[in-house]
């Protein structure tokens, strides 16, 4: 059965910068657990930050991750993204389904980086090294699409 790398706050566990969790309610979530198919991962847990944890965004003129008092994250989310990458390629996994407007995780649209709520097109950086490396990323909004490509060869 063809495995699913996913954000593990959509799976439901409490990883979040806040502590909480973005569990995606849609009946085909139960049948992808039931088939075994998910491999979960909190990519910025990984890269060692606790939660809580500070909010952090992307500045895209620098590539630095901050949080909004200015403190540097960048290499714990490089680490994160890294672990992303082996655990996907471990498992040959072709999707990954990730959280979107995360620093992290974000497949289309990502904080600004002015910590004032407003959001661009760009990707977070696990999303884009695992699409960097030729995986398929979808968000939480993608469900449909990701059912259909899950069942192309
Ligand atoms: S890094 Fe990704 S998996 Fe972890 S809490 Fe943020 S969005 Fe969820």
């Amino acid at each position: 059965m063809e495995k699913i790398l996913i954000s593990a706050c959509l799976f439901g566990e409490k990883v979040r910068y806040d502590g909480g969790d973005t569990l995606i309610d849609d009946p085909i979530m139960a049948q992808w657990k039931k088939e075994d198919r998910f491999i979960v991962l909190c990519p910025e847990v990984a890269g060692g930050l606790p939660v809580p944890r500070k909010p952090c965004e992307r500045d895209l003129e620098t590539g630095q991750v901050i949080s909004q008092d200015g403190e540097d994250f960048t290499d714990a989310f490089h680490q994160g993204a890294s672990i992303a990458l082996n655990l996907a390629k471990k498992h040959n996994i072709r999707h990954a389904l990730l959280k979107e407007r995360s620093p992290s995780c974000g497949v289309n649209l990502i904080y600004d980086g002015t910590f004032t709520s407003n959001k661009i097109k760009g990707l977070g950086i696990t999303a884009k090294l695992l699409k960097e490396n030729g995986i398929n990323i979808y968000s939480e909004f993608d469900l449909d699409q990701l059912k259909t490509d899950l069942h192309e060869k």
